[in-house]
């Protein structure tokens, strides 16, 4: 049976979805380096997906279960387009998938946006998440804070915020965020979306999680949810909106607890200015509806408007969509599909979709590099790619250095009685997971 070597850039969901879907047929032979640019695998899994949602983060196992696979092999700490490029891969092996995700976000393009204090909802994340070398990029001492947004990430950042450091314990969150978390003085969380409640992008369960959290009281104005004769159609033709609706209603009648953290939830509000001279003071919001102007006192101002692709140096790029551009999967160079390139993920189709979606997604690109396979495997190939970056000095944290980092992982949590405590430095990552 012929061997396919398949280079897989970024060992996020998108990419080991691709390797399980390689391991899973039995056409061909295989050989899958996944690489990153992290030590650690799993993408946003690890450093997105709330920590307090272990359900879905507990889908770790499973992806481990990929990486145990004896013929796929993790390559962390290596960033494609610095420590190889693309051209190099391409060269080393039959095909490259590239599932390297979406590393930035979208801009607001209003003045102010630029102080010190209004960051995107990413980098939020990115903190108390324990990214590498990620430090806090601003004090949480301050009681209020605007969020905009009125999606799914949005609701993540407010519930993180809204929630007594105590409830996240016992999470694997680096125990310095924790710390930063318990001594935090917002009081206030502000959530803005330019539209109304029938057009919000979270979902009900995601909403809901958040309205029945404690120490957190959610609050709706009584007057955005009079609806007129076609949203009262709208409402009771849709169960999930109904519901919803009546959830709201429910939260526009609540009391007040003023012992909670509280958010509001402010629709047919867009941002204008963000206030201050060196340091976010405020933020400047306009009615979309009445064009009224006012302004909110906060001190953070936290974005999330959505995450966006990035290029990769040597490949091409569709800057309006963010995407790596494709048909069917297949990478696109002047308009024509290239031979051994296929895209998946949030690369390919842009920031949208819960993990599941890209299991489907990778599914599709294996099928299409199968059906590409007689002319991949007739392909020149030279070199490996492992001993290229070790002659570059490269510090590569294989599959064995990931289970020595998990392994010192685990301890650390074992210390605090919790599951798992995150190292966020890079530097500590690297001495654990290289020899
Ligand atoms: C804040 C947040 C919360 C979320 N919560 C949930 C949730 O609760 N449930 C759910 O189902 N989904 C959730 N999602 C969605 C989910 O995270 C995505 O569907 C999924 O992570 C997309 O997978 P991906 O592999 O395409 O991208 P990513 O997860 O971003 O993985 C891309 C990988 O590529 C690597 N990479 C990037 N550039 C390079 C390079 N040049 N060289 C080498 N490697 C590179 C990155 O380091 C990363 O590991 C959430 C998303 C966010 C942003």
């Amino acid at each position: 049976m012929e061997t396919l070597q398949v280079a897989i850039v970024g060992a996020g969901p998108s990419g080991l979805y691709a390797a399980e879907a390689i391991t899973g047929q039995d056409q061909y032979g295989y050989a899958v380096d996944v690489i990153d640019q992290l030590p650690t695998p799993f993408g946003l899994l690890r450093y997105g997906v709330a920590p307090d949602h272990l359900k879905i983060k507990s889908l770790a196992e499973k992806f481990q279960g990929i990486i145990d696979d004896p013929q796929v092999h993790f390559l962390g700490n290596v960033e494609v387009g610095r420590d190889i490029t693309v051209d190099e891969l391409r060269e080393r092996y039959h095909a490259v998938i590239y599932a390297y995700g979406s590393a930035s976000d979208r801009k607001l393009n209003i003045p102010g946006e630029d102080l010190p204090g209004c960051l995107s909802a990413r980098e939020f994340v990115a903190w108390y998440s324990g990214y590498p070398d990620t430090s806090l990029p601003v004090d949480l001492d301050h009681p209020a804070v605007a969020v905009i947004g009125l999606g799914n990430v949005a609701v993540d950042v407010a519930r993180i915020l809204g929630l007594p450091a105590a409830e996240l314990d016992y999470t694997d969150m680096p125990s310095y965020v924790l710390e930063a978390l318990n001594a935090s003085s917002v009081q206030a969380i502000h959530l803005l979306g330019r539209r109304g409640p029938l057009d919000v992008k979270f979902g009900l369960k995601e909403f809901r999680e958040l309205t029945q959290c404690r120490g957190i009281g959610v609050h709706v104005d009584p007057a955005d949810l009079v609806f007129t004769a076609a949203e009262q159609e709208r409402i009771a033709g849709d169960r999930t909106l109904a519901r919803l609706v009546d959830l709201l209603q429910e939260l526009a009648v609540r009391p007040v607890d003023p012992t909670e953290r509280q958010v509001y939830l402010d629709f047919w509000s867009t941002p204008t200015a963000v206030l201050g001279t060196d340091h976010v003071t405020g933020l400047e919001i306009t009615d979309t509806r009445t064009k009224q102007v006012r302004r909110v006192e906060v001190a953070m101002v936290l974005k999330a408007a959505g995450y966006l692709g990035v290029p990769l140096p040597g490949l091409p790029f569709d800057e309006r969509a963010a995407v790596v551009p494709s048909e069917e999967d297949r990478v696109l160079r002047d308009g024509q599909p290239s031979l051994g390139e296929y895209v998946t993920g949030w690369i390919g189709r842009g920031a949208t979709g819960v993990i599941g979606v890209n299991r489907h997604h990778a599914r599709n690109t294996i099928a299409a590099l199968l059906a590409d396979a007689p002319a991949l495997l007739a392909r020149e190939r030279s070199g490996d790619a492992l001993g290229l970056l070790r002659e570059r000095g490269v510090a590569v944290v294989t599959e064995e250095g990931w289970s020595s980092i998990d392994a010192a992982e685990i301890a650390l949590g074992a210390t605090a009685g919790r599951a798992r405590t995150k190292i966020s430095s890079r530097l500590d990552l690297l001495a654990t997971g290289t020899e």
